[in-house]
């Protein structure tokens, strides 16, 4: 009740809201600082072909080596650099890294396309689009050795602004993806006019593949959409034998998943698939 709103919340409220910012720029700080001293590193987790395991892609995955916390998945650290802001020096990063491991990953004979994930913080503007051409042009990495993965939600109509960034990257060649289709609980019109060159279907549509009955006639009809459009179609997650013949069968061309590959430093994937 309102005598309960007095002086003792606000205050309180206060000093929440003075703790947050505090340990925002704090956070915010230890990402620069560990970015300054070489604390991340990116390991690299092939996407391969169904029918015989040989190499598609890779998809490149951030991870930090923190003094004290010991190794982060970005799950612990890419929400809060997001909310810092820091995901844009961390994206330059991990742009960066690729472009230093391309060259390596040609010299062994690996030809395909390198992913990259995005989070919409990362496309506030042109600008931004800018840094990441040049550092690409700083190393003499063309555009078409790349796939943006973006989630869904960037595609929704109110991000035009987003949108026409990722038009303008599409154009430069580089290769677009949706990463964890299925999960947005958004419209899939956007598929009929936005150049979606792959759609990575979520691991939560094939864990209980083949099992339960409903997960896979929707996984099923999600493979088939994506035929359909004659866009390529990953399924991500994948980790028993019985979901890769599941996935055979149905003509899903091409899987992510611990059963092949865990993600791996360039040193191992070099050596595994190199030649
Ligand atoms: P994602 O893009 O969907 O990447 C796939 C995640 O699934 C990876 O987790 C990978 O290790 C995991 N995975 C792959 N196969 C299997 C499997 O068979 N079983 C299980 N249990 N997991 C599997 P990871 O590396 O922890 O990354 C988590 C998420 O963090 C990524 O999900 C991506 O959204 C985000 N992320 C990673 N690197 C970056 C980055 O450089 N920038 C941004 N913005 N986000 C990133
Ligand atoms: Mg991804
Ligand atoms: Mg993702
Ligand atoms: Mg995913």
């Amino acid at each position: 009740n309102a005598k309960n709103t007095g002086r003792g919340t606000t205050s309180f409220f206060n000093a929440e809201l003075r703790e947050q910012a505090a340990s925002h720029i704090e956070l915010h700080h230890a990402i620069m600082l560990g970015l300054k001293n070489g604390e991340f590193f990116i390991d690299y987790q092939p996407v391969v072909n169904s029918k015989d395991g040989s190499l598609h892609s890779v998809e490149a995955l951030v991870r930090w080596q923190h003094p004290q916390h010991g190794l982060m998945p970005p799950k612990a650290f890419i929400p809060i650099a997001e909310k810092s802001g820091a995901i844009r020096e961390l994206g330059n990063f991990v742009l960066n890294q690729t472009c230093l491991d391309i060259p390596k990953l040609r010299k062994a004979n690996i030809m395909g396309r390198v992913a990259v994930n995005f989070s919409s913080h990362q496309f506030y503007d042109q600008m931004a689009v800018d840094t990441w051409f040049e550092i690409l042009a700083k190393h003499e990495i063309s555009p078409d050795n790349f796939t943006f993965e973006i989630t869904e939600s960037m595609l929704l109509p109110d991000r035009e602004r987003q949108r026409d960034l990722l038009l303008s990257i599409h154009h430069k060649g580089i290769q677009l993806a949706i990463d964890d289709f299925g999960t947005g609980y958004s419209s899939t019109s956007y598929l009929q006019h936005f150049p979606v060159s792959m759609l990575k279907i979520d691991k939560s549509f094939v864990d209980r593949v083949p099992e339960d009955k409903h997960q896979t006639a929707l996984l099923t009809a999600l493979i088939h959409m994506a035929r359909a459009l004659e866009i390529d179609v990953v399924a991500e997650g994948v980790e028993q034998v019985n979901q890769v013949e599941f996935l055979n069968k149905h003509c899903a061309d091409l899987i992510q998943g611990f059963y092949f590959a865990r993600p791996m430093p360039i040193a191992a994937l070099v050596e595994r698939y190199g030649q």
